[in-house]
């Protein structure tokens, strides 16, 4: 599985971010605390792969929106849904 989503200059993705109570993005990488970079979210989406339980990386693409699932199906993480990212699943899933 993969998603489409946004690379942070601190290395980490959308995924790792969380919003704090200030509305400022920032990364919970570090089991749910900062990693200690700076974070400056980058603009342009890309498609970020993920891998199973093999270490094998998996195909499927989430639509912008969707989430990661756990092995019971339950949404855990949502993907980003800006126009960027739309852009780039229909680009991908037209070609
Ligand atoms: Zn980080
Ligand atoms: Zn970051
Ligand atoms: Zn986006």
């Amino acid at each position: 599985m993969a998603f489409i989503g946004h690379r942070c200059t601190c290395g980490h993705n959308d995924l790792n971010h969380t919003e704090n109570d200030k509305g400022k993005n920032v990364c919970t990488a570090n089991a749910g605390a900062r990693c200690g970079r700076k974070c400056t979210a980058l603009k342009e989406p890309e498609l970020l792969p993920t891998f199973d339980i093999k270490g094998h990386p998996v195909e499927r693409v989430i639509v912008p929106g969707d989430g990661l699932r756990t092995e019971s199906g339950t949404a855990v993480t949502q993907t980003c849904t800006c126009d960027g990212c739309q852009a780039l699943y229909d680009q991908i899933t037209s070609a």
